[in-house]
């Protein structure tokens, strides 16, 4: 893609709405510094986790605007609702687990990942000042990782195998198809 395209990631626009699948930024690297901008992020990162909850999700990642900024929303199991900005991974623990996930921005459809069961990350908080640095693990961990992935431009459907992920698709449509019948005959 020609940097024109990126540029339009890089607009001072700012529209809380997930983008369709093949959106250009859910496949690039966020390398933008949220603060960089003028941007309020406690404001856009209301809009964010308003819209995550909405979806039932506990995760969600600029790139999914399709935007490139470095930085996700998730709930925490301890913490809450949590801002992460220029996230990294400094430690993965060696023990990995399989786990179900699913993502926003491809509704219903869940696949098993396997993914290291802990994480030492790190990453500044919403003030864009205060560094954190701390272990996470259960759904902290995974969802961590799903998001920090997102920011790289990797997506979880490239952990699985084709099959595997021929087989959620299937199912997913299956149960697309179940539900049109349901909200037929209702
Ligand atoms: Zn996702």
């Amino acid at each position: 893609m020609t940097s024109d395209v990126i540029n339009t990631t890089i607009t001072e626009d700012w529209e809380c709405e997930l983008v369709a699948p093949k959106h250009q930024a859910l496949h690039s690297r966020a390398n933008i510094d949220p603060f960089s901008t003028d941007f309020n992020w406690f404001e856009k990162e209301a809009e964010m986790l308003q819209l995550m909850h909405d979806k039932f999700g506990i995760g969600l990642a600029s790139p999914q605007l399709g935007y490139s900024y470095n930085m996700f929303v998730m709930n925490h199991e301890h913490l809450g609702d949590i801002g992460v900005y220029n996230p990294e991974i400094l430690e993965f623990s060696e023990e990995t687990c399989r786990y179900e996930e699913g993502c926003l921005s491809f509704p219903m459809l869940y696949l098993d990942v396997t993914r290291p069961e802990k994480v030492k990350v790190k990453y500044t908080k919403t003030d864009g000042k205060t560094d954190v640095e701390t272990w996470m693990d259960g759904r902290d961990a995974r969802c961590f990782q799903h998001e920090y992935d997102h920011l790289q431009g990797e997506l979880y459907i490239d952990k699985v195998s084709d099959l595997k992920l021929k087989r959620a698709y299937n199912k997913r449509e299956k149960f697309f198809k179940k539900l049109e019948r349901q909200m037929r005959d209702a």
